[in-house]
């Protein structure tokens, strides 16, 4: 029991009231964010390096679309415990390795040698898997001519190793971890800016658990205006043409916006699934110096002023988070989360705007329907992890009622810019940072208070009546739309 008590206690996230938790686990500079040692498979011949402390051999087989993972340690581990522990599902889908078996004490995944004897080395396997669990990236992303990306933060492991009293500890918490990826020696292995055919190393950062998509396959990226492409074939022309327009640029206006430029050559992957399908849908999500887009279903096949946007809107949102995620970095504490998606869903906004894709009015209605959501969803604090359905809409309406304040000194671009800037130098940024520096640029100390309470405790007041407020303020005006009688629906506002 000790044992176990000791592994939950080194793997719990304080959740602190409304104030910034230490980070979890130091944070990488993001100029150092994804060091890339020389391919092996194209480098001359040298000397055998020595094994790291920890080693993760990665093999992909195409013939039949599946992985083998080994983890080598230089001491032996008594089992290896999941660094990802959320919606992972890895017991019951991935076949360990032999003389392994799976254990799962609470939401920790751990193997275990079968005759319970330390060993240096453990394995797995398992087919791609591109389902969704969860907000958690997928494990894989498939591309249509057999492509396909891993997440490695899926596959991150830590040592455990025990005394014969049964105490236990992880025993390499922050050393580097080397990863060795292999497949068929005609395919190509990919991470970031670093290439080879058959055979790849990759120094993960140390410390840093976020990962990366590994990228195997037969594509080679294309270039443009400073950013790095890997696009599906089944991506009909006027998308891939779009994206690799759209990205370059949105780049530059979120640069001059927030005053901070990026550090690294963005790596961008579009694929395509459900092609069968007479849907559009979108997805994409963003780890450290790449982006990834999804574009699902048929109705993409052909151009339309919708799909545009609909698109655009996907990749200036995800394309904010390389700032509000990665050139600063958000605390680790995930009621931060309305922050970094509430000030995404802004910024994409804004470059909608100013691309001309949306106009004025629209925005505005964007805003009233976002409140309304708020409205409908919100239970409780926006501030808390459990509110994650409603960061997006309350969020973004957040965003626009500081804009509006703050329309005459730099609006919500500028008040992001000056707490990523702050987060520079502190490591990391949270909500008490920004509405510290809220505070100070507002010159408003009712609406402030307004705000923070909404933010920290939940609506106050009448939730329409309080909206309709704030968005007067801000230029808006509305009238409170009551629910059909007999109903639990919320109230709703109509813009004027
Ligand atoms: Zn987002």
């Amino acid at each position: 029991m000790q044992a176990r008590r000791r592994l939950r206690c080194a793997l719990v996230l304080a959740l602190t009231a409304i104030g910034c938790s230490s980070p979890e686990r130091p944070v990488a500079q993001s100029s150092e964010a994804a060091p890339i040692v020389e391919a092996t498979a194209s480098a001359a011949p040298e000397a055998p390096k020595p094994d790291p402390a920890r080693l993760v051999d990665v093999t992909y087989h195409p013939a039949n679309d599946s992985w083998e993972v080994q983890w080598r340690f230089s001491e032996p581990a008594a089992k290896i415990l999941f660094d990802r522990r959320k919606s992972a599902k890895r017991n019951g889908v991935w076949t360990a390795g032999e003389g392994l078996r799976w254990v799962v004490e609470g939401s920790n995944e751990l193997l275990v040698p079968i005759d319970a004897k330390p060993t240096k080395v453990f394995s797995a396997r398992f087919a791609t898997n591109d389902e969704q669990l969860g907000r958690s990236p997928p494990q894989n992303i498939r591309f249509t001519d057999g492509g396909r990306l891993l997440f490695t933060s899926q596959l991150g492991v830590h040592a455990i190793a025990c005394e014969n009293n049964g105490r236990c500890d992880r025993r390499d918490v922050g050393g580097a971890r080397v990863w060795r990826f292999h497949t068929d020696t005609d395919w190509s292995l990919r991470v970031l800016g670093s290439a080879a055919k058959g055979q790849l190393e990759w120094a993960e950062p140390a410390g840093d658990l976020r990962g990366t998509y590994l990228y195997v396959g037969k594509l080679d990226p294309v270039a443009n205006d400073g950013v790095r492409f890997l696009v599906d074939p089944a991506i009909p022309t006027w998308l891939a043409d779009e994206t690799k327009r759209r990205v370059p640029a949105l780049l530059k206006f979120y640069a001059e916006k927030t005053a901070i430029k990026p550090d690294f050559e963005p790596m961008v992957f579009v694929s395509r699934s459900r092609t069968g399908e007479a849907i559009g849908d979108v997805n994409g999500r963003v780890l450290p110096g790449l982006l990834q887009l999804e574009a699902i279903g048929q109705k993409w096949d052909t151009a339309s002023g919708q799909l545009k946007g609909q698109w655009f809107e996907l990749v200036a949102h995800e394309s904010f988070h390389l700032w509000n995620a990665q050139l600063a970095r958000r605390d680790e504490n995930a009621a931060n989360e309305w922050l970094s998606e509430g000030s995404a869903v802004y910024a994409g906004s804004e470059a909608l705007l100013s691309e001309g894709l949306v106009d004025q009015k629209s925005n505005d209605r964007h805003i009233v329907s976002s409140s309304n959501r708020c409205m409908a969803n919100l239970k409780g604090p926006i501030f808390d992890e459990g509110a994650a359905a409603s960061f997006y809409s309350c969020g973004a309406v957040v965003q626009f009622l500081i804009d509006r304040k703050l329309a005459k000194s730099g609006g919500a671009f500028g008040l992001l810019a000056a707490t990523f800037a702050q987060a520079k130098t502190r490591g990391s940024y949270c909500t008490k940072d920004y509405l510290a520096l809220l505070e100070e640029r507002a010159a408003d100390p009712v609406f402030v208070r307004d705000l923070r309470t909404w933010i920290e405790k939940g609506f106050a007041e009448d939730r329409a009546v309080f909206l309709q407020r704030m968005l007067k303020g801000a230029g808006l005006s509305t009238s409170i739309i009551p629910p059909k009688k007999g109903t639990n629906d919320a109230p709703t506002l109509r813009l004027d």
